[in-house]
């Protein structure tokens, strides 16, 4: 397998035909890409339709791509790069639209930049932290990582809203989210920040739980919107 390091425009462009491929529209002509599929070129290419070539021409020198004539497709190699790529993509979006809600303008052009940074540690991290997601916000598959394999079986999100635990169930804090700024300071100045240990006491009518010796009562939205991570 080639190195993984890889420049920006080359990930790009594996993203580019692995989707190309999801849509049946590989072999990809690659005097012309498909307009729809632009979007994931770097910017200064998107706006020239030449630019790509020298990116194509340096990844079938690179064993990424074969190229038939003026044809283009994934070789195994590429295939497994793109997957790489394309995961670390959409696990990306899912993080910033579901979890940190994000516009969805801020989500395409952040989660462009953050899969080039993502190692596979943190890709894995995220991966789980999300509950090992099958589709991206587009509704796109997101390509299996080796740590959605072993939890295949049990596939339960790591974090989950305070109200799904069961009563006596312990957990620590993972994040509030909420837009309610008051509540939340209320909440931090009574010890609820991320890290903290608590226990589930009761769901109804109220939520409460145990912070060390005290116990809370919460409005059930707060069930919601305090995150926890299962110990
Ligand atoms: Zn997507
Ligand atoms: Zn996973």
């Amino acid at each position: 397998m080639p190195s993984p390091i890889l420049s920006e425009p080359i990930e790009e462009m594996l993203e580019l035909v692995w989707t190309a491929q999801e849509d049946g529209l590989t072999p990809l002509d690659r005097d012309h890409l498909p307009q729809q599929l632009l979007c994931f070129l770097p910017h200064p290419i998107e706006a020239d339709g030449h630019q790509p070539q020298e990116t194509i021409d340096a990844m079938i020198r690179q064993g990424l791509l074969s190229g038939a004539g003026r044809t283009i497709e994934l070789t195994d190699p590429g295939k497994a790069l793109a997957r790489e790529v394309v995961r670390r993509h959409r696990l990306t979006e899912v993080l910033l639209r579901n979890v940190l809600q994000v516009s969805e303008e801020a989500m395409e052009s952040t989660a462009c930049q953050v899969e080039h940074i993502l190692n596979a540690e943190v890709t894995g991290a995220v991966c789980a932290f999300l509950g090992h997601p099958p589709t991206c916000p587009h509704g796109r598959g997101i390509p299996r990582g080796r740590c959605c394999e072993v939890t295949l079986k049990a596939v339960e999100p790591l974090i989950v809203p305070l109200a799904q635990l069961k009563i006596g169930e312990e957990a620590r804090v993972a994040f509030i989210h909420t837009k309610r700024h008051q509540y939340l300071k209320r909440l931090s100045a009574l010890g609820m920040a991320p890290g903290r240990r608590i226990r589930l006491r009761q769901k109804q009518p109220a939520v409460v739980i145990q912070v060390g010796e005290t116990e809370l009562a919460l409005d059930p939205q707060a069930g919601q919107e305090i995150l926890v991570r299962r110990i």
